[in-house]
C-alpha cells in the first residue's frame, strides 16, 4: 500500500512536468538573449480621498490606481522592481482576492512568476522604487536576492518607530539580505546600460525610478511614484504628502528632461488605465 500511495504524487509530478506550456508546472525559465520586461498584475488601490494629490475626483479619469510589479530578465540575471501591496501570504488557500488597507489583489505574485518559469530563488536582484507599503508587499519573498537600495530608504525602513506609511512586517527579512547600498545617481545594474536605477528623491527620501533600454520597445522609464495619477503630470500637481515637495519638483524636471533627451516612454506605475493597456505576463516587452 505504502508503495502505491507514494507513487501517485510522483506520477502526478511527472505528468505535470511534461504538460504543455501554460500549465501551472511551467519549466524553469532560461536567460533571454536580450532584456525582457514582464509586467505582473499586483492589484489596485481604491483611493479613499484624492485631496492629498491636489486633485478633485472630477479632475480624474478614475480615482483608482493600479499596482504593478515588474520582472526584468537580463541575459546576466534577473531583477524584481517593486513588490506589490498585498503580500502573497495574505491569500487564502481556497482562492479569491486578498486585501491590505485599501489595496486588493486577485492573484499572488509568485503564482504569476511560476507561470513563466521563475521561482523567488531565480531572482538575482530586488529593487524598490521606495519604501511605502504599496510597493514592498512581497519583499520578504525575495530576501534571498541581492537588495539594491539607497541609504535613506533603508534607514527609514528600519527606523524606530517605523513609518506609518509602510508595513515593516512585509520586508523584515531584507534586514539580513545581501545588500548593495546604491550611492550613484545612476546605477547600471548589469553593466551594459540596459537596466539603470536613477535617483529621483522627493516622494520619499531616496525615491528612485528605473530606466530600461529594450531592443524592440525602445527606452522606458518606470516611474515609481514620481507621479501617481497621470493628471498630476498633465496639470502639474504635487501631492501634499511628499517627503519633500521641492525635491519632487526638481526630480520631475530632471526626469522629464531625461525623457526628452532619450525619447523614453514614461510608464506611470499607478496609472490605472495605462496599466490596464500593458501586456501582462506571460507576454513581455523586449
Ligand atoms: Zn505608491
Amino acid at each position: 500500500m505504502t508503495c502505491v500511495y507514494r507513487s501517485v504524487p510522483a506520477l502526478a509530478l511527472a505528468i505535470l512536468a511534461i504538460a504543455p506550456s501554460g500549465h501551472a508546472q511551467q519549466s524553469k525559465a532560461q536567460p533571454p538573449k536580450s532584456v525582457r520586461l514582464y509586467v505582473f498584475d499586483c492589484g489596485s488601490l481604491n483611493i479613499p480621498d484624492t485631496s492629498p494629490y491636489q486633485l478633485k475626483p472630477e479632475e480624474l479619469s478614475t480615482t483608482y490606481m493600479s499596482v504593478a510589479c515588474f520582472l526584468v530578465a537580463h541575459p546576466k540575471g534577473t531583477m524584481i522592481w517593486d513588490a506589490g501591496a498585498v503580500p502573497d501570504s495574505a491569500f487564502k488557500p481556497e482562492g479569491g482576492p486578498a486585501t491590505l488597507r485599501y489595496a486588493t489583489s486577485a492573484k499572488p505574485l509568485t503564482a504569476q512568476m511560476a507561470e513563466i518559469g521563475y521561482a523567488p530563488a531565480d531572482i538575482t536582484y530586488l529593487s524598490l522604487s521606495h519604501f511605502h507599503w504599496d510597493h514592498v508587499g512581497n519583499s520578504n519573498v525575495f530576501a534571498g536576492a541581492t537588495w539594491l537600495v539607497r541609504k535613506l530608504e533603508r534607514d527609514i525602513m528600519f527606523g524606530d518607530p517605523p513609518s506609518p506609511r509602510t508595513e515593516p512586517a512585509n520586508y523584515s527579512a531584507l534586514k539580513d539580505s545581501k545588500t548593495k547600498i546604491v550611492t550613484k545617481n545612476e546605477y547600471d545594474v548589469f553593466g551594459d546600460g540596459t537596466v539603470v536605477l536613477k535617483s529621483a528623491p522627493g516622494h520619499s527620501p531616496d525615491h528612485q525610478v528605473l530606466f530600461l533600454k529594450l531592443a524592440k520597445t525602445g527606452p522606458v522609464v518606470l516611474s515609481g511614484d514620481l507621479y501617481h495619477y497621470p493628471e498630476e503630470r498633465k496639470l502639474n500637481r504635487v501631492p501634499t504628502t511628499e517627503f519633500n515637495a521641492q525635491q519632487t519638483i526638481a526630480s520631475r524636471a530632471t526626469i522629464e528632461a531625461f525623457l526628452k533627451k532619450t525619447g523614453a516612454q514614461l510608464w506611470i506605475q499607478h496609472d490605472f488605465k495605462a496599466n490596464a493597456q500593458l501586456k501582462k505576463a506571460p507576454e513581455f516587452y523586449d
